[in-house]
């Protein structure tokens, strides 16, 4: 790629390291003109499915939408933005294994919400009392005490 700096063609790599457990690698570059130094991260562009939402609408897959769902049930938790990136690389990455080309909104609920069970207990169930909607506080409530039979290993 061209240095963002001076517009030269050439750029060496002077680090090179995997980075999101392995899903993708940061680059630290120097243009061979100007010497600045930069930085570039590399992952595989993959196709996602597309969703289908509860009404039988479909979407693309939108991981802006994803990640903020995510946050939004990890808000002021002691959660690193690094595992929360590799929790979003893990649901990609199951998802891409259905081989379908289409999947429910169900189900990528349910991959976020095992992965979030191993990660943060509160965030897990923040998310699911939204994504789930329980029928009733019972349901809710159901849910809070299975999980507290059920500890994860860590
Ligand atoms: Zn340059």
């Amino acid at each position: 790629m061209f240095c963002p700096f001076c517009k030269a063609e050439d750029t060496k790599v002077i680090d090179s390291r995997l980075v999101a457990e392995g899903y993708q690698v940061r680059r630290r570059r120097e243009c061979t003109a100007c010497h600045e130094r930069f930085t570039t991260f590399e992952a595989a562009e993959l196709v996602m499915p597309r969703i289908i939402k509860r009404d039988g609408s479909r979407e693309p897959y939108n991981q802006d939408k994803l990640r903020s769902g995510i946050m939004r049930s990890l808000e002021k938790r002691p959660v690193p933005i690094e595992d929360i990136e590799s929790l979003i690389s893990k649901v990609e990455s199951q998802l891409r294994a259905t081989g379908e080309r289409e999947v429910q909104t169900e189900l990528m609920g349910q991959l976020i919400m095992s992965q979030l069970l191993l990660l943060d207990k509160v965030a897990y169930v923040r998310f699911a009392s939204v994504y789930r909607s329980f029928k009733d506080i019972r349901e809710f409530g159901e849910e809070i005490a299975r999980l507290g039979d059920d500890e994860p290993k860590q």
